[in-house]
């Protein structure tokens, strides 16, 4: 992408509405348009950044066995009235009325869709277990809307769930989603606490937030120091392996963490001192295991392998994908902006022609560039020096290759480690194999 003819649009000024560093940062960046409250448009660097979070979030989730499906983002009311839940959702649910005077409503989340298509298909025991997800976008309308696409009211939002012909069974799937999800963010460099978590309109007993920990969150959180240290990937950890995933899953799980909601002072006073932590905290996913709550009323039933009727048990585990864009930068900020990880960040590089004009600089310029191709942004324009440091430095690319007149007649590039601000000069290849 050549910054001259690219639709980056960054801002000198701190746009006054935006209270928190992401946020801010997020449109200074040029990465999202607010369009209405709580609603967004992803300019190109955003989705590019949404795009690569959703792969990472997908690759787990197929490593993990679940299936990907996409469900439509419009639902019908009357499913809803079937599990009970159309009235006790209130005025987050977005309802909507088509033209016959049908009931529809904006989907904020997808227990009762997915139980009913699965119903559609299921007959026997040699049809579970299961599981599926779509990455779509949900709607809730959110009281206060704010910190941009951190609690939006149009977000994205990967959403899996589980079915399974018996208790122990649902249980190992929600042990490999916790398992997924730790490789998730693990993946991003974020390290998110599972946290014991109130299971809220959705239901069940058994359940997990995954916070990140951040001054910002609008969570209170209480843990354990050996969070600090925890393993994190479960790197040795088959996920087929329902013993070895059970003594996984406990080992992670057997120090306290809890958010506010959940917090239990006995338990807590029973942490050695020196090992308590007290924070907040942001909530980038969550999972569920609620047995039949859903199956039982909306009437999925299958064939158990004696021929009597048996209600699968199920799990839903979801994850804030466009939450997390916001979070990632929370936790991968400084004063000139944002330091995007390796993992998702828009464009791995930025090249800086410090002398558009200067036939050697240009040359050496179009090489890297044409070597790199979609992997980096090339800052072509007619700017100031400053301006084109300011601006990548803003962006966030983790790598700046810095290319003037000097450097350009004795073969050299200036790399920039935008994290550490390490600088070192290096020859054209070598810049080329640091940066991919
Ligand atoms: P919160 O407590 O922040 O309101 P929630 O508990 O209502 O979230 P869940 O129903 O658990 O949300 O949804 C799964 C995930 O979807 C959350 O863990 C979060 O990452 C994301 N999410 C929920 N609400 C929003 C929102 N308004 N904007 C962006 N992401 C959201
Ligand atoms: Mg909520
Ligand atoms: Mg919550
Ligand atoms: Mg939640």
């Amino acid at each position: 992408m050549r910054l001259s003819r690219a639709f980056l649009p960054t801002l000198k000024e701190t746009p006054a509405e935006a209270q928190i560093a992401s946020h801010r940062l997020m449109l200074r960046a040029g990465l999202i348009r607010q369009t209405s409250a709580g609603i967004y448009a992803w300019l190109p660097a955003g989705l590019r950044v949404l795009r690569r979070v959703e792969q990472i979030v997908r690759e787990e989730q197929d490593r993990a066995g679940a299936q990907e499906i996409l469900m439509p983002t419009i639902q019908p009311a009357e499913l809803w009235k079937e599990s009970g839940r159309y009235d006790d959702y209130g005025k987050e649910m977005l309802r909507i009325r088509d033209r016959h005077e049908r009931e529809m409503l904006f989907g904020p989340t997808n227990e009762e869709m997915v139980t009913d298509i699965f119903k559609s298909f299921a007959k026997s025991y040699r049809d579970l277990p299961r599981n599926l997800y779509h990455i779509q976008w949900k709607f809730r309308d959110e009281v206060r809307p704010r910190f941009g696409v951190m609690r939006g009211r149009e977000f994205l939002m990967k959403d899996a769930y589980s079915f399974d012909l018996d208790k122990e069974g649902g249980e190992h799937s929600y042990r490999q989603m916790f398992l997924a999800y730790l490789r998730t963010f693990q993946r991003m460099g974020l390290t998110a606490v599972p946290m014991r978590a109130d299971t809220g309109p959705i239901g069940g007993k058994l359940s997990h937030e995954f916070i990140i920990l951040a001054e910002t969150g609008e969570s209170g959180v209480f843990y354990d120091a050996a969070y600090e240290t925890t393993d994190w990937a479960g790197a040795d950890v088959d996920n087929d392996d329902v013993e070895g995933l059970k003594a996984f899953f406990e080992r992670v799980t057997t120090n306290y963490a809890a958010t506010d909601e959940m917090h239990d002072a006995a338990a807590w006073a029973e942490v050695p001192e020196a090992r308590r932590r007290e924070g907040r905290g942001i909530e980038v996913g969550h999972i569920f295991f609620f047995g039949t709550k859903y199956s039982a009323p909306l009437g999925l039933s299958v064939a158990g392998q004696d021929g009597m009727p048996v209600i699968p048990e199920m799990g839903s585990y979801g994850i804030g994908v466009s939450r997390l864009v916001g979070a990632l930068i929370e936790a991968n900020h400084d004063e000139a902006g944002i330091r995007w990880p390796d993992a998702v960040a828009p464009w791995a590089a930025a090249i800086l022609n410090l002398r558009p004009g200067d036939a050697a600089t240009d040359a050496m310029c179009e090489d890297l560039y044409a070597k790199l191709g979609d992997e980096a942004v090339y800052d072509d324009r007619s700017a100031r020096a400053g301006e084109k440091f300011a601006d990548a430095d803003l962006m966030g690319f983790p790598w700046q290759a810095i290319i003037g007149p000097r450097g350009a007649a004795a073969g050299k590039v200036e790399l920039k480690r935008r994290a550490t601000g390490e600088r070192i000069e290096v020859s054209l290849e070598d810049a080329i194999a640091k940066i991919r």
